[in-house]
């Protein structure tokens, strides 16, 4: 269907409209549909219409041109119908059949031809068009479409795809046409801009949402109640009914309803009011922009066309020229600035400029400016040049200039940015029911049971909170609790989180502070960089026995351990290679002392190590208390503390624990899908086999960069110390500094951590897989090159 629309497709050209002679239509209607009262004529280019007001209710009497198509009028007609079926509250005249039961009839008019005759019911109110558009009204209107179009989703109809010079479907055909632009740069400017929408922007469209839609809610086609001058009475004439995108129904309205100054806001509530009621998808409402201009360009097409036939001159003056401005007025405020306005009110995060698509959103310059005013400047940002992003897939990071980033850093994305199971769990349960732990439900019973599946026997109850912080203060709590002691043993440098009693154990990057008498801080087991090294004997052994010490210097001050509290990552200490059975032996001294062994999985735990799904077992430990925190939610937040039914109940018994979000519907879907992803996509597997191939390869690298003094860690946890030579090992500070953010340059996201900041942290979500390890490396080498 390429070739050009005929000069019968310009079927309105036709202006001889049926000429009934007023006392046969009374007849006509008496006769056909048992009507009567006093009719009105209507106005109409093609058809005859009358307004019809009998004793208790109104109609539209129509009588078709003789050129009507009859399939088209069906369309129409059951399109009605399957609307006042499927919804009947949605405001559209009503089919009134005839005596016998049809939809419509037949009838000879005076020029001897067969005409359709049929009856609408009336919807009283003010034309659109006549009012003035409030925001709220618009909202309504898109909401009145969106509505309609629910409505029509499941309809279907031989006649569906009929010809129809406004289809923008169809604009190939029309295209020729523009021939009857008089003016020449207009002209120039229609085509070039025709042009690129059938090229480039219609081939995509045909992937989105399709369906038989109204196709012309302009402001004579949808009427405002008389009592509510927000409230959308009815939309009438379906006369351009037809099968098309679906988000064409609401661009058409916005064209032909706003098309004027300033379209940006009024188009923006006419958009929110449509998804508000029916959710757009992203795509829809990235092509709204280009729709939208479709329709004022076909109109200016349609209108020179017909004013250039022979009795076309002044056909719906002034129409022309005010769809031209529009479409000048759109193109000034240019595609990225429309859609970026069309996904903010529809809340969809900034669009993701393409690269070499400059930045399209917000400058980064003037968000910092505006974040120092709001967060104040502590807040510190990663990175000389802070990374502005917009939208995340799998390990990939998109930012607001269109260049996107490898992401080799963050574990709160443990399934990969923005997994859309993950995404659809959580947006499925806020939809269904959001609450608290204190009514029954069944999410946060399925996630207990499947979170305890995964740990060792014994652990069977959950107490779920917000965050890794809250759940290590939740542990400290049960902890003291059940073994009536008070002190904790952390390791140097550890981090555990920012609660007033976490605080306290904290050591991270703290290397002059005193912590309280209770708080007793272990040497890092740590082969390469700590006091015992290769050729020491017994590392383990050297190693654990400062838990010794620390116990003895407990006991000197009167305090028996309640815990110790584990990273069994390591992380913060730069993922040392922890010799094997440090751990059991550090625990059992902790155990003899009185105390319990709590295990902080924030950072190791849900896969990481690639052999177990908790990172503590990899050393052979089996705690007493595991806390989850970060990489279980994905994004969400969401915190636990599981530990045996017998220390719970304990606890329960002398304090009540209740967390108002913990626990909560919403971030119990998220959790199930975290865990349904690493299943089904095999993740544990996939951190082993890629975080072995990584290691290699950033071995692979040690010949040529001196840099590179240690490379080490398990699964997708690694740790590659930097040093300024392998014999001292001095650390490289300020150089691993220079690489983070060489990296960063060049696309990859890394960190550094250890108490020199000198060990480059790559824990990249579980996504990360094979192919990016390639990309990585090149980074990687080019930024140890430049040092
Ligand atoms: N424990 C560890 C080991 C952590 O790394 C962190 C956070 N980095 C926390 C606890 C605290 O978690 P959150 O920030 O969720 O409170």
């Amino acid at each position: 269907m390429t070739e050009p629309f005929s000069q019968q497709g310009l079927k309105f050209l036709d202006r001889n409209p049926p000429a009934f002679a007023m006392d046969s239509v009374q007849t006509m209607a008496q006769h056909l549909f048992g009507v009567e009262g006093d009719f009105k004529s209507l106005n109409s280019e093609r058809d005859q219409n009358f307004r019809l007001a009998a004793r208790d209710s109104r109609f539209v009497l129509k009588i078709s041109n003789v050129d009507e198509d009859p399939a088209v009028v069906d369309l129409q007609t059951k399109g009605l119908q399957h609307v006042a079926r499927v919804d009947p509250t949605v405001p559209v005249p009503r089919v009134v059949t005839t005596k016998s039961g049809q939809a419509w009839a037949h009838v000879e008019g005076p020029d001897g031809a067969m005409h359709m005759v049929r009856l609408l019911t009336y919807l009283p109110g003010t034309p659109l068009g006549e009012t003035s558009l409030t925001p709220a009204l618009l909202r309504n209107l898109g909401g009145g479409l969106a509505r309609l179009d629910k409505a029509l989703r499941g309809f279907t109809h031989p006649a569906a795809r009929h010809e129809l010079l406004w289809d923008l479907q169809q604009a190939p055909r029309l295209r020729p046409h523009t021939a009857s632009i008089v003016d020449k740069a207009e002209r120039a400017t229609l085509e070039k801009w025709l042009d690129g929408f059938i090229d480039d922007v219609l081939p995509g469209l045909a992937r989105l949402r399709g369906q038989v839609i109204h196709h012309d809610a302009n402001g004579n086609n949808v009427v405002i109640s008389p009592d509510e001058p927000n409230e959308i009475a009815g939309v009438i004439d379906f006369g351009d009914m037809i099968h098309s995108f679906m988000i064409a129904d609401p661009a058409v309205s916005a064209a032909d309803l706003l098309m004027g100054e300033d379209m940006l806001e009024p188009m923006g509530d006419l958009i929110a009011g449509f998804d508000s009621v029916l959710p757009l998808e992203e795509e829809e409402v990235d092509c709204l922009f280009d729709l939208v201009v479709a329709r004022c360009a076909l109109s200016i097409v349609i209108l020179a066309w017909r004013n250039a036939a022979p009795d076309g001159p002044g056909y719906l003056e002034g129409y022309g020229p005010r769809a031209l401005a529009a479409m000048e007025h759109l193109l000034t405020m240019g595609r990225a600035k429309v859609r970026a306005h069309f996904r903010k009110v529809c809340r969809f995060a900034p669009f993701c400029p393409q690269p070499g698509d400059g930045g399209l959103n917000e400058d980064s310059a003037s968000l910092l400016e505006r974040r120092h005013h709001a967060l104040g400047k502590a807040l510190s940002l990663s990175y000389d040049q802070p990374v502005h992003v917009v939208r995340g897939e799998g390990p990939w990071l998109f930012c607001a200039d269109g260049s996107r980033l490898l992401d080799a850093y963050n574990n709160v994305p443990q399934v990969g940015h923005a997994h859309p199971h993950v995404v659809r769990a959580i947006a499925r349960q806020a939809a269904a029911l959001n609450t608290n732990t204190r009514y029954l439900f069944d999410k946060v019973v399925d996630y207990a049971e499947r979170l305890v599946a995964t740990l060792p026997e014994g652990f069977e109850a959950c107490q779920f909170v917000n965050s890794g912080s809250e759940a290590n203060d939740v542990a400290l709590r049960m902890a003291r609790l059940v073994t009536g002691n008070q002190g904790v043993l952390v390791v140097e440098n550890a981090y555990h989180g920012i609660t007033a009693s976490v605080d306290e154990v904290n050591l991270y990057g703290r290397p002059d502070w005193v912590p309280p008498p209770y708080v007793r801080g272990l040497v890092a087991p740590d082969p390469y960089r700590g006091p015992f090294r290769e050729g020491d004997g017994d590392l383990a052994a050297r190693y654990a026995a400062d838990a010794d010490r620390a116990i003895a210097e407990l006991a000197a001050a009167g305090i028996k351990p309640a815990a110790l509290m584990i990273d069994s990552g390591f992380t913060s200490n730069g993922v040392p290679e922890v010799p094997e059975g440090y751990l059991a032996s550090v625990a059992e001294k902790v155990r003899a002392a009185g105390g319990v062994v709590i295990a902080d999985e924030v950072q190791v735990g849900f896969a990481r190590s690639g052999s177990h799904f908790w990172g503590i077992l990899t050393h052979g430990v089996v705690p007493d208390i595991v806390t989850l925190g970060k990489p279980i939610g994905n994004g969400y937040p969401i915190g636990a503390v599981i530990t045996r039914r017998d220390t719970l109940e304990h606890f329960g018994d002398v304090t009540e624990l209740f967390s108002t979000f913990g626990g909560n519907p919403v971030g119990c879907a998220a959790g199930l899908a975290v865990l349904d992803v690493i299943e089904r996509e095999g993740l544990m597997e996939n951190a082993a086999v890629t975080g072995a191939h990584l290691r290699d390869e950033i071995r692979g690298l040690m010949d040529r960069h001196v840099w590179i003094g240690d490379v080490r860690g398990w699964g997708l946890l690694i740790g590659l110390d930097l040093v300024r030579s392998r014999q001292g090992r001095e650390p490289a500070s300020d150089e691993a500094k220079r690489v983070i953010n060489h990296m960063r340059q060049n696309g990859v996201l890394v960190g550094r951590e250890g108490p020199h900041y000198n060990v480059l942290k790559i824990r990249p979500p579980l996504a990360f897989q094979k192919q990016h390890v390639a990309p990585f490396i090149e980074a990687l080498d080019k930024a140890l090159s430049a040092l």
